[in-house]
């Protein structure tokens, strides 16, 4: 059970995208890194994309002690926004297709953001040299959208609480918890409240939960883990700080600019997560394999990306 997996430290997450709705991506991403030993996934909050993850598992051959969360966010979340392309302002200079990490932009007969594959990262926008881009959120009702999905068979939700609206937090994470009786995940960071108020936000939501059914997503930078450096995990670690010392009745998960060093750094820090989770880092070092076309009917392809995600998950799940 994924909570067996929590209490012994042995839970590594996929961060498939909360935002990625691109379902051959997904697919290919759980078959890989299931066969690798991931046994945690986290996906956007879409039917399809929740089909997609399955079929991965199918294609691995793993049926069992796999574990499929979704992600729903809140206004304000970065996670669940997505870039538009202002026409009238846009020059067409194409700084935004080199910089995106997730290749979402395209130039047709002008430029155009592939909303299926855009995860929010923000890069584009911070990056146009024109300010022609904009970040909109993509807010769900929850009440439409989760229980098709549980209907399907998940095992968690995470709910992305970054947001100083305080009412509106504690309205949705009311209504979620209304609706799913399984393992819930809250996903907060530093960057709106401080170590004060955020660690009174996750008491004030873990006092409507049972102890140990809700894992405490301590995010660093999102979306910042491209590549492999210290820099990047340390604000995961130091929000992972906050919470463990506070000593919650809730599992720790680091995540956000997550990569090989999360792990080595968080103990020389002291800091001691249930679970890593790992996005930007994960699909990067395995990107080559999932450009490519005949990755399902190529053995040998599959072979290197699993080895390549091996390399990662093993910091966590050993053969
Ligand atoms: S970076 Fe901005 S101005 Fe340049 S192509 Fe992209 S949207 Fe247009
Ligand atoms: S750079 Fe990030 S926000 Fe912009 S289109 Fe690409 S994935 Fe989306």
């Amino acid at each position: 059970m994924l909570k067996d997996l929590l209490d012994e430290k042995k839970c590594f997450k996929l961060v498939c995208g909360a935002g990625n709705e691109d379902a051959e991506e997904v697919e290919k991403l759980v078959t890989i890194y299931s066969l690798a030993g991931c046994n945690f996934f986290d996906l956007c909050a879409k039917p399809e994309i929740v089909d997609a993850a399955k079929r991965g598992l199918i294609r691995a051959g793993i049926t069992q002690d796999r574990y499929l969360c979704v992600s729903v966010g809140i206004d304000g979340d970065p996670h669940i926004t997505k870039a538009v392309i202002d026409q009238e302002s846009c020059v067409r200079c194409g700084k935004c297709i080199s910089i995106c990490p997730h290749d979402a932009i395209i130039e047709l007969d002008k430029y155009k953001v592939k909303k299926k594959r855009c995860i929010g990262c923000s890069q584009c926008a911070i990056n146009c040299p024109k300010h022609a881009i904009q970040m909109v959120s993509q807010l769900q009702d929850y009440n439409e959208v989760l229980p098709k999905l549980i209907e399907k068979g998940i095992d968690c939700i995470e709910f992305h609480a970054i947001s100083t609206d305080e009412k509106d937090v504690m309205e949705k994470w009311t209504q979620i918890n209304g609706l799913f009786e399984g393992m819930l995940c809250i996903s907060l960071d530093r960057s709106e409240l401080g170590d004060k108020r955020l660690k009174e936000r996750v008491e004030k939501m873990l006092s409507i939960r049972k102890p140990f059914t809700t894992i405490i997503q301590a995010d660093g930078i999102a979306m910042s883990g491209n590549d492999d450096q210290y820099g990047t995990t340390l604000q995961a670690i130091a929000t992972a700080q906050l919470f463990q010392n506070a000593n919650m009745s809730a599992y720790i998960m680091m995540s956000g600019g997550t990569n090989k060093k999360s792990m080595e750094l968080a103990s020389l820090c002291d800091v001691h997560p249930h679970c890593l989770a790992v996005g930007s880092f994960a699909r990067k070092i395995v990107k080559e394999y999932l450009l490519s076309d005949d990755l399902f009917n190529n053995s040998r392809k599959m072979a290197e990306a699993v080895e390549i995600a091996k390399s990662l998950v093993n910091i966590i799940v050993k053969d």
